[in-house]
């Protein structure tokens, strides 16, 4: 498109600029407090909104648009749309008290005659109504206690009519016209200086617009092209553009960490060997597959990157002992993360059992220790005593000096965000070893949608354990109303009876102390109505040692039945245990419950899951329950919690981590990933100068990924 011929000065005020004198319009890059319109004030407003250049208006994109083309009759049908109506007002009133300064009667047509409506104004409008007049009103329909209604309608000019109006995500303070405004301006400036990124043979291909093009016909649409719809090559453009920059920017992090060396460890096997020999294991075909994965990674002198999924129970523990044993082997130190202090100490624990008789060194660092005990970790941790130390992630953000570190584990990676995982990779460097930098295997119980995987773990290779251990039977889940909670209790004390162990895992309680009050009443409620079965009780106010000891006693055999909050979702292991009841169970989330009842179906007998609910029950957690008793496959379950929740949330990481997307969508562009995968691609190897210009629109020059 061929510039127009320049504008006339726009005035400039309130800004630097304008002191100055200049009258030159302001920049992409300018802030937004040159253009004219925008003061201090309303700058930082924008800037709630991400906008702090004139070119950021370019991106802040309408969330919807308003179509004053069509005039819609009055019904009921029509109630929550935004819509143009025609009415005449037969009675304007004044009102003195309540939040309305103005109410009219009016009628307009309805589908079978006159509909009488009500029409609230309230604070500033425009021109007064008249008792008399036909006119066009703008707005959305609602249903009164006594009729339709419109609230603060805009009164539609006949010069109006059949405009498409962008609606943008806007703050308070900064209404629609003025960022309409804004934008518009802003588009003003981008036709001389905005630069398509995308080279034009790929556009061609696609038969994409050109950028100026496509952002014309989201922010400025014309009547005789509709209303821009998602399926339109503008919309398609960006969509795929935005979703490939994510990739590159994911996989130029992934280059950028291999840039430095890490220790190439030969493969060995007799200390696995030694392993299973010890524990009686064979490890499954799934786990052997992923182990020569890991082997082929560790022996390249780069650091390995690699995710391990693996569903609940399918031996993820045995695969991360496969690797730390060839790191070990060849002289190197090994860190495993795990998400919380409870889970960290059953880790240490099975790896002492596993590790030890081999003549190795296991050491746990926890906020439980004295500092006198922690201090002579460290130091055993520094001199190279100690082969393989097991923490949270206070293991990275402490002075924690390794001798040599080879290989850093991170356990449940779900519970961690993004930002942590990136952070570690830099931290978890050798502070020691010079430039080397230590393998990462990351593992997780998550099965992350293929949406995810491709944007969010990007950087990552990925191994799937799709097998479970021989033994294990599948689980039984029923749904049962809270009332019923009678015949669960008379079901523990069979399963009890019969030699096998019970859970019952309490309601999901934000409040650390409501929390264990909830579970230690529970546990009175349990001890009463079962005064045979011997008891014990884990929640989150407990200490780790604590907690540990009764997770001990438990799976000792010590209790028939353990009272948990949700503590226990991840990590721990009685094979025993048959039977699991969750309280409240629809007040969680699908991973949350699967997780849970992972704990059982690790023995050869057949086990059941019972989730009690309280009614009133929403339709999606009738939803989530029902496919809880439906299917056991984590898959299917992550898929359809991210569907119901949202990929922010699914992995944890609503407050960071999770990358902002400004116009795809996870779930609702899923189709275009593999388009944006071939574009990310053939951007890499054929036009390697445009991918620092589309992180730097997309991703922003500072990064949602660390440095890029
Ligand atoms: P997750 O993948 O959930 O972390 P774990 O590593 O805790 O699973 O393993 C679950 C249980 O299965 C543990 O008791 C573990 O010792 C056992 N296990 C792992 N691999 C095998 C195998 N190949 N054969 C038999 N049992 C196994
Ligand atoms: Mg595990």
């Amino acid at each position: 498109m061929n510039p127009p011929a320049p504008k006339n000065p726009r005035k400039v005020i309130g800004s630097s600029a304008g002191q100055r004198g200049s009258h030159r319009p302001p920049g992409l890059a300018a802030p937004v407090a040159e253009l004219a319109g925008v003061g201090p004030r309303i700058a930082e407003k924008l800037a709630r909104l991400s906008i702090e250049t004139v070119g950021d208006l370019l991106w802040h994109l309408p969330s919807r648009y308003e179509d004053r083309g069509t005039e819609q009759p009055l019904s009921s049908q029509a109630v929550g749309e935004s819509a143009l109506f025609k009415v005449r007002i037969t009675e304007v009133r004044p009102l003195f008290r309540g939040k309305a300064r103005l109410v009219c009667q009016a009628v307009g047509e309805g589908p079978t005659g006159p509909m009488p409506i009500t029409l609230w104004f309230f604070g500033r409008f425009g021109p007064t109504p008249q008792a008399g007049r036909e006119c066009l009103l703008f707005g959305e329909l609602q249903q009164g206690p006594h009729g339709l209604e419109l609230a603060q309608p805009e009164l539609v000019t006949p010069s109006q009519i059949g405009q498409i109006r962008p609606v943008y995500p806007a703050t308070e303070g900064v209404a629609q016209p003025k960022l309409r405004q804004l934008v518009a301006a802003a588009l003003e400036i981008a036709v001389r200086e905005l630069t398509d990124p995308l080279p034009s043979a790929i556009r061609e291909r696609h038969d994409w617009p050109v950028l100026m093009k496509a952002l014309q016909r989201i922010h400025l649409p014309k009547r005789r092209d509709g209303v821009p719809a998602r399926h339109e090559p503008a919309f398609q453009r960006l969509i795929v553009e935005e979703l490939a920059t994510h990739i590159l920017a994911l996989r130029q992090r992934r280059a950028v960490t291999r840039q430095v060396a890490a220790p190439a460890i030969p493969p060995q096997d007799h200390l696995f060997d030694q392993l299973i020999d010890h524990l009686g294991f064979t490890p499954t075909g799934a786990q052997r597959r992923v182990i020569g994965e890991i082997k082929a990674d560790l022996a390249q002198a780069l650091p390995m990157l690699r995710l391990v999924q693996g569903d609940v129970g399918s031996g993820k523990t045995l695969v991360a002992a496969a690797a730390a044993l060839d790191v070990i082997d060849a002289g190197y130190q090994v860190a495993l993360m795990a998400p919380t202090a409870l889970l960290a100490e059953q880790h240490a624990r099975n790896f002492e059992q596993w590790f030890e008789p081999l003549g190795l060194a296991v050491l746990l660092l926890s906020g439980q220790q004295t500092a006198a005990e922690r201090r002579a970790g460290l130091a055993r941790l520094a001199d190279g005593r100690a082969q393989i130390v097991v923490g949270t992630h206070a293991l990275f953000q402490e002075s924690v000096a390794f001798h040599q570190l080879g290989l850093v584990i991170v356990d449940e990676q779900h519970r961690f965000g993004v930002h942590q995982r990136l952070a570690l990779t830099d931290k978890g460097a050798s502070p020691e070893g010079g430039a080397r930098r230590p393998h990462q295997l990351i593992m997780t119980a998550t099965p992350i949608p293929r949406t995810l995987a491709m944007t969010q773990f990007a950087d990552l290779d990925v191994s799937v354990i799709d097998e479970l251990p021989p033994g294990r039977t599948p689980v039984t889940t029923v749904v049962v109303r809270a009332d019923r909670r009678g015949e669960v209790i008379e079901r523990i004390a069979r399963v009890c009876a019969e030699g096998r162990q019970a859970y019952w895992v309490c309601p999901l309680i934000e409040e650390g102390q409501i929390e264990a009050q909830a579970a230690e009443t529970t546990f009175a409620m349990l001890g009463e109505e079962l005064p045979h079965l011997s008891i014990g009780m884990v929640h989150g106010r407990m200490n780790a040692a604590e907690k540990q000891r009764e997770m001990a006693r438990f799976k000792a055999g010590d209790y028939h039945l353990l009272v948990a909050t949700t503590v226990i979702e991840v990590g721990v292991d009685v094979p025993n245990a048959s039977l699991m009841i969750i309280e409240n169970a629809e007040r969680m989330g699908l991973a949350q419950l699967h997780q849970l009842r992972g704990r059982v179906g690790r023995g050869a007998t057949a086990s059941h899951c019972v989730l009690l609910f309280d009614e009133p029950l929403s339709d999606r957690a009738r939803a989530r329950l029902g496919l809880m008793r439906e299917t056991e496959d984590g898959f299917r379950l992550a898929e359809a919690d991210l569907e119901q929740r949202g990929p922010g949330e699914v992995l944890g990481t609503r407050q960071a981590g999770i990358a902002k997307l400004k116009i795809a969508d996870l779930q609702e562009d899923q189709g275009h990933l593999d388009d944006a995968g071939r574009l990310a691609d053939e951007l890499l190897e054929r036009f390697p100068d445009a991918v620092g210009p589309l992180i730097a629109r997309w991703v922003g020059a500072a990064g949602q990924y660390g440095q890029v």
